[in-house]
């Protein structure tokens, strides 16, 4: 969602906050906007549109030089993305600078009262009635205000704020939201995210509910609300600045692509005995008599997290042979079925911010489940609310869509389940060795795929550009597959993608299959390719143009489709790691071809911190 930025030091903060902005704003486009203070005065610019739009706004209207201030680059949640909604906003003057991340869900309340005590109100957002609840209980002192303010606001929220009356001082807070605090020599920053941070800093503490930090130069000191000095935690992060540069690269998303390799060995890493699954930390939390008393296991996540989850699912299933079930995180903080100690609750969110799948956690918590996080933030919230975090090192991922997050989530999912598998002594440990000896060649398998698959998919992808439907279809792992890259080509190509459990077509879509409409048809798992096979038939006697993705090992499926593209062969379970990648490859050229940005597609945004 929205990306708050934060300077103050020596240097020029102009430059500093445009470029953190840069880093930020896949967390939203919308509008950008930013306060400077020479620690005098304040002065602000805001623009509709991207930091580079705010970058051409201040050639034209220089802003005043100073050494600290305040950004935000906004995903719209409340009023339309506009200069007048843009942030940072004021109240009934130019008293107070706010920039908000997040959802306040008592603001009709709070801007009734407001109004009631005289104050008008200039914009639609949300985020407005903080600044006018700052100058109704404003004691001249900033950190004070702040204080008596922040109780009275419900919802998510991360926020900088900076006031006239103290031009020299930052405050920031969160609560439920993603701030994060870093530390330079004298000087201080403060990001949503910590790519923003680290060009300057890999030195972090990121701000939790109930603290307050007081950004001054050369000091930042952390208060609780009832104004207690509190420790300042200093972690280090292990990701560094080459991780977030664009380098020769087009574009984020095909640069994360060709990361993968690199994503999964680095996931592995550490993880793969001669004989077993090591996770050292996880053997203190879940004793072979907590396993055994696992009932349930359950996936929840969102979007591509979500699938997979599903694919977590259905080899956890294999493996472990206890009943999985697999929720949206959004459907399951409102709509879950029977949950106690007995169940095993695994929450995958890359940001480890996700808001939905914050509150599915603590849902999950509340009837005291077994909780484990896989994500690929250290220090996020959902990691710290977990007993339990799996991190997967896919390094700093840019692009909206996410790619090396989703294969990065899939092989963690599958170490997971190995080691519950071994520990547990599960129906699949005989499985154990062979996933094993997959494990250690998938690297290579990865690279092999990006080769074979490359030029064939831009070349495929052409035929996509005056495209409007595309259908992907697959069973088991496959289906899921198909559900994954059709959520793909809906983000960045803007395609009608719709994916179907191949034996379903015939129950309804195929009437939507007219002559030369592209259906993508994948056959990976070699125990279905026959199955699959009879319903290639069924959409190719209708005249579809289909292309199949399965692997080298197969004979079978070029006679019945168009074109076909293989890739190397490994453990079924593995595969949709593997044939992901061709549909991500065809998202990316197909988006490209059609003109889109890729990285940073219409109506979206990443680490969605709302609900
Ligand atoms: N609710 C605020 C707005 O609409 C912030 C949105 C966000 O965090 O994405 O301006």
């Amino acid at each position: 969602m929205s990306g708050i930025v934060g300077y103050i030091g020596k240097r020029n903060a102009l430059p500093i906050l445009l470029d953190s902005l840069d880093k930020l704003d896949y967390r939203g486009y919308d509008s950008a906007g930013i306060a400077v203070s020479n620690q005098h005065q304040i002065e602000m610019k805001k623009t509709i549109g991207r930091v580079k739009d705010l970058r051409n706004l201040l050639l034209r209207e220089p802003i005043i030089q100073g050494n600290l201030g305040i950004g935000h680059t906004r995903w719209a949640t409340h009023g339309v993305p506009s200069v007048i909604n843009s942030h940072p906003l004021t109240g009934c003057t130019d008293q107070f600078f706010v920039v908000h991340n997040g959802i306040i869900e008592n603001f009709l309340y709070l801007r009734k009262q407001l109004s009631l005590k005289g104050h008008v109100f200039a914009t639609e957002t949300d985020t407005e009635v903080i600044p006018h609840l700052l100058e109704e209980y404003n004691t001249g002192n900033l950190e004070e205000t702040v204080r008596k303010a922040l109780p009275l606001l419900k919802g998510s929220f991360a926020l900088a704020i900076m006031s006239n009356d103290e031009p020299d001082r930052i405050i920031a807070v969160s609560q439920d939201n993603p701030l994060v605090l870093g530390f330079g020599k004298d000087e201080s920053f403060l990001a949503s995210d910590i790519p923003a941070l680290l060009p300057y800093t890999r030195e972090i503490h990121p701000i939790k509910n109930g603290e307050i930090a007081i950004l001054t130069p050369g000091k930042v000191i952390m208060k609780d609300l009832h104004g207690e000095v509190q420790e300042v935690e200093r972690n280090f992060v292990e990701w560094n600045n080459q991780d977030v540069l664009l380098s020769n690269h087009e574009h984020y998303m095909l640069k994360e692509i060709f990361e993968q390799p690199k994503a999964i060995e680095d996931t592995l890493q550490g993880r793969i005995g001669e004989n077993e699954i090591l996770l050292p930390e996880l053997d203190d939390f879940l004793s072979k008599e907590k396993i055994k008393s696992i009932k349930k296991i359950d996936f929840v996540a969102n979007g591509t997290s979500y699938h997979a989850g599903m694919i977590g699912k259905k080899i956890m299933e294999q493996l472990v042979g206890l009943p999985v079930e697999v929720s949206f995180s959004s459907e399951f903080r409102y709509d879950h079925g029977p949950l106690d100690e007995n169940n095993l609750v695994i929450f995958i969110s890359q940001s480890g911010e996700t808001a939905d799948t914050l509150s599915a956690l603590r849902e999950a918590k509340k009837f005291r489940c077994l909780v484990i996080a896989i994500t690929n933030t250290t220090g996020s919230t959902i990691s710290r609310k977990a007993d339990y975090t799996l991190y997967t090192k896919a390094g700093p991922e840019l692009a909206v869509p996410a790619t090396k997050a989703y294969t990065a989530q899939i092989t963690a999912s599958i170490l997971l389940a190995m080691w519950l598998t071994q520990k547990g002594e599960f129906m699949g440990t005989p499985m154990i060795p062979e996933l094993i000896s997959s494990l250690n060649r998938l690297k290579s398998d990865v690279e092999s795929t990006l080769i074979m698959t490359q030029d064939a998919i831009d070349q495929f992808a052409q035929v996509t550009f005056d495209q409007e439907h595309i259908f992907l279809m697959g069973r088991g792992l496959d289906y899921v597959l198909a559900l994954e890259g059709a959520l793909k080509l809906q983000e960045v190509a803007y395609l009608h993608a719709d994916a179907y459990a191949a034996g379903e077509m015939k129950h309804g879509t195929m009437a939507l299959i007219t002559p030369g409409v592209p259906v993508i048809a994948l056959a990976t798992q070699e125990h279905l390719v026959e199955k699959t096979i009879s319903n290639i038939k069924e959409v190719k006697a209708r005249d579809a143009f289909v292309v199949g993705i399965t692997t080298v090992r197969d004979e079978l499926l070029y006679e019945e489709v168009d074109h076909v593209m293989y890739i190397p062969s490994t453990h079924s379970f593995l595969m949709p790691i593997l044939a992901a990648i061709p549909l991500q490859l065809l998202a990316y050229y197909s988006g490209t071809v059609r003109g889109h940005d890729v990285d940073r597609p219409r109506n979206l945004a990443k680490s969605l911190t709302v609900e």
